[in-house]
């Protein structure tokens, strides 16, 4: 089966953002945030791409561990949200994994656990203000002594929150995180870890000792209206696929699905072979806009499962078979993600399995 889709993943791209976030974090260190399969770009891809470069690596659950482990990896790795159950801790033990502990559910299990196979590693998470995950701040001092008491565990427990507003610089609510996590942790020693890409961007006093970054280490920025190249990052994944179709419509005609687009005139429509059966958002609307070639040209009409129709008046020599690029580093994922009510992170997530993925 010959497929038109592609996203291309630039391994470069990914080892100079790492390169940056190094730089921008110093002398805090970085944790490599590979959950969701690296953001869509390919969890065993970007932690090859890394090497020994990542000094630790994040992922959501024990499944990418196990992963990463079976891959090669022996760096730190970080479970963000696990264990979930027993079964789990003891995998992560064997694994050499570090656990978050966010819950009293987790602490029978970690009371059980037997220190014969080494200790483990445990981040205790104290929920700052996004309730989300974490202990309230009256609950952690207890919960620490508990950990710490602990035959399994290793003595230096590290602390970690997680912001909900990072990315509104300028902004309450982070300062008033931080505030409450070093009111609640400043008594005990461990490496603390605060920061997400655009706290590390935004709010140097968070650093502590551990930044955890994604989106910045694939190029992509939360940041309204920035891109990730506007701090110097690059994007690491481009979409493209092909022309396959190009008809020249009358004036008053409508386009695609519900005819929500009508031609001003007689002009050229291109098709291209993309759709939101790639992972291509159905929710842009007409005036989004897609690279035909070089040339910039906009969507028209409805987003369709396997199709996308687009205006080619700008684009007169274009041509089948010519490439059309969704996003990349001449048109920002983060302009298309704006255009769909989203956020880049969303897009990159969601590719599709007929996507083709190569590297470059
Ligand atoms: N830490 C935690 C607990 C997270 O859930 C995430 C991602 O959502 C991150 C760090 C990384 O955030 P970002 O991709 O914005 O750097």
């Amino acid at each position: 089966m010959s497929r038109t889709t592609v996203a291309t993943i630039h391994l470069g791209a990914l080892r100079h953002n790492l390169a940056r976030l190094k730089t921008m974090a110093a002398p805090a260190r970085v944790m490599a945030v590979v959950k969701a399969d690296a953001y869509g770009h390919g969890l065993e891809r970007v932690a090859r791409a890394l090497g020994s470069e990542a000094e630790c690596f994040a992922v959501a659950a024990l499944g990418d561990g196990l992963r990463l482990r079976a891959a090669g990896h022996r760096q730190r790795i970080v479970v963000l949200s696990g264990p979930d159950n027993a079964g789990d801790l003891a995998e992560m033990q064997r694994l050499q994994l570090e656990a978050t502990i966010h819950h009293e559910a987790q602490l029978p299990w970690l009371a059980a656990m037997a220190s014969a196979r080494g200790r483990l590693r445990v981040w205790l998470k104290v929920d700052s203000g996004m309730h989300r995950l974490g202990f309230a701040p009256e609950r952690v001092a207890a919960v620490h002594a508990q950990l710490a008491a602990m035959a399994g565990v290793d003595p230096e427990i590290g602390l970690l929150t997680h912001f909900s507003d990072s990315e509104v610089f300028g902004g309450a609510q982070t300062p008033a995180q931080i505030a409450r996590f070093a009111a609640v942790t400043d008594s005990f020693a461990g490496p603390r870890s605060l920061s997400n890409s655009a706290a590390v961007l935004g709010w140097p006093d968070a650093r502590g000792d551990w930044v955890r970054t994604g989106g910045l280490l694939y190029g992509l920025s939360v940041v309204d209206g920035k891109c990730g190249a506007d701090f110097g990052f690059r994007p690491a994944m481009t979409l493209s696929t092909r022309l396959i179709a190009i008809n020249r419509i009358g004036r008053g005609e409508r386009i695609g699905y519900n005819g929500t687009w009508t031609c001003p005139e007689d002009m050229p429509v291109g098709v291209a072979a993309v759709g939101y059966g790639d992972g291509y958002p159905r929710s842009v609307a007409a005036g989004t806009p897609v690279l035909v070639g070089d040339r910039r040209v906009v969507l028209i009409g409805r987003v369709s499962m396997d199709l996308i129709t687009l205006d080619l008046r700008d684009a007169p020599e274009a041509k089948i078979g010519d490439r059309v690029t969704l996003w990349g580093s001449q048109l920002p994922v983060e302009t298309i993600a704006a255009a769909a009510g989203t956020i880049s992170y969303d897009l990159t997530c969601g590719m599709t399995r007929r996507v083709l993925f190569v590297e470059d």
